[in-house]
């Protein structure tokens, strides 16, 4: 079976599968754990069970490699963090090809996912030397106050299944640029795309113990990550709960903290939007990955005057949606990552048509059996279901009607998430004032899709703490050092 699905992923460079976890520049571990195809449910392949004692092993990897590693020319790390995106960008399709298997994505937006991976390698290693400090006048006429950054030290990281390469590349790009070394631990269920990416990372000049992964039990890794006092600052892309908790594990060691955890984007459609517009976007932020994109619209905010109109092309559009594996070229739905993805979104769905929302098109398993589910479309959605309060991660958009732009405004930002957000309108003043009202740290205007190196990610509220990507990126993982000079 594994031969079967390894084969199927076609890869030019065998080698960049890898069934052993990287610490301190050696592949160690045995294969055990089982790694399946979302699509097909076969085992790709299997990897590492670690545990505390390599956790630990790889914490001090990190530490020993950190003096060397930091003390380097920022251009250095800069150079292999250019390299690496280049190594990337050669294999491409291998690494496409692996990311859709163990993660079902349609293969165009694997693709396109590690294009935009590696470029927060090549971001953050041109910002690597930008790291500037200041010269504050002082209080006093004999006294000057300087301001340095440093990198923080040693980096425990944890990532999630839906961007297997981009999350990850996202918190070692600007860490290893900064002049830190990283410990992290990838989804276990797409391990392989971190350790594809590590193997790159050797051959672009990464020094023994920069960066290691291990894969494995979550609970006690996860615990030397946020517990551990030679671990500087934690680093969590994930669910809300799994946040909460690995934020409080890091307050016996006061870690620096940064979290991108869930959302619950609404996306507002006012009468003034275009309306073919706002489909397309609305497709192309609903429907992406699956539904399973933590900026994906969870709401539809409506207005009363395109409400019918802008239901029928959505629906429309999404029933034309191809839902397949995405290993075949067509695909553009893939499946869900597992059963329990599944039946949330069954829930979800029969909870709203439990409160009167109707069905325009979807709303059941696809006939590909498996975890596929077909692209769903309800309107008279209740503003106070459960698509409504909590995240779906599933391709369901659902339709709430609105009247006044004040009541879409209080509608939305009726959430304890506060990632992204989305709004349509060619109205310039109305523009601004929904921007500026919406409580969220990302606000599409006119467009679907926000995500790229330069924006600074992240979001407020329950939504997490930092942002990923542009040049605040970098600074999460840069100390600020103040020294007084008495001339
Ligand atoms: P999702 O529900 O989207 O899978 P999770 O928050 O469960 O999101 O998973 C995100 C990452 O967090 C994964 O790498 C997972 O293994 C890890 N994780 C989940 N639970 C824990 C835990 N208790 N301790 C450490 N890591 C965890």
């Amino acid at each position: 079976m594994a031969d079967g699905e390894l084969g199927r992923i076609g890869l030019k460079r065998s080698n960049l599968f890898r069934e052993q976890c990287y610490i301190d520049g050696k592949w160690v571990g045995e294969p055990e754990i089982e790694v399946r195809n979302p699509a097909t449910r076969g085992v790709i392949g299997r990897i590492p069970n670690l545990g505390r004692a390599e956790t630990l092993r790889a914490v001090a990897a990190a530490e020993a490699a950190l003096p060397e590693w930091r003390a380097l020319p920022a251009k250095a790390r800069a150079d292999v963090l250019r390299r690496w995106n280049d190594l990337m960008l050669k294999h491409q399709e291998d690494l496409a090809r692996l990311m859709t298997a163990e993660q079902g994505k349609p293969l165009a937006e694997a693709r396109g996912e590690i294009a935009y991976a590696g470029a927060f390698f090549e971001w953050f290693g041109e910002e690597a030397r930008r790291a500037y400090g200041d010269i504050i006048p002082g209080p006093a006429a004999d006294r000057r106050i300087m301001v340095m950054k440093q990198p923080v030290g040693v980096v425990g990281a944890i990532t999630p299944w839906n961007f297997p390469a981009a999350m990850i590349t996202r918190k070692v790009g600007p860490a290893i640029a900064a002049g830190c070394t990283v410990v992290l631990k990838p989804s276990e269920l797409t391990p392989y795309s971190a350790l594809a990416l590590a193997l790159l990372g050797e051959e672009a000049g990464l020094l023994a113990g920069v960066l290691n992964i291990v894969t494995g039990d979550a609970e006690p890794i996860g615990q030397v990550l946020t517990e551990d006092p030679r671990i500087a600052k934690f680093t969590f892309t994930g669910s809300t709960p799994v946040g909460k908790k690995l934020a409080a594990q890091c307050a016996s060691t006061v870690k620096r903290v940064s979290l991108e955890l869930g959302g619950n984007a609404p996306f507002l459609v006012f009468d003034d939007a275009d309306i073919e517009v706002a489909a397309a976007g609305a497709i192309v932020s609903k429907f992406r990955n699956t539904g399973q994109t933590c900026v994906c619209a969870n709401r539809f905010f409506v207005q009363d005057g395109v409400y019918e109109a802008f239901a029928k092309l959505l629906a429309e559009k999404a029933s034309e949606l191809v839902v397949g594996d995405g290993l075949a070229g067509v695909t553009q739905q893939g499946p869900l990552i597992n059963v329990k993805a599944l039946q949330k979104v069954e829930a979800h769905v029969a909870d709203a048509l439990g409160h009167g929302a109707k069905v325009l098109t979807g709303a059941q398993r696809d006939s590909q059996g498996g975890t596929f589910y077909q692209p769903t479309v309800l309107r008279d959605v209740a503003p106070d279901g459960l698509l409504a309060r909590e995240e779906t991660f599933g391709p369901v958009a659902a339709l709430v009607r609105f009247r006044t732009e004040e009541d879409a405004i209080r509608m939305a930002n009726d959430s304890r998430a506060g990632l992204a957000a989305y709004a349509y309108t060619r109205d310039l003043s109305r523009s601004w004032r929904v921007a500026e009202g919406l409580q969220y740290g990302m606000v599409g205007m006119n467009t679907g899709l926000i995500s790229s190196e330069t924006l600074p990610f992240g979001g407020v509220k329950e939504s997490g703490i930092g942002r990923e990507g542009s040049k605040y990126g970098i600074e999460e993982f840069l100390e600020i050092k103040s020294i007084v000079v008495q001339l």
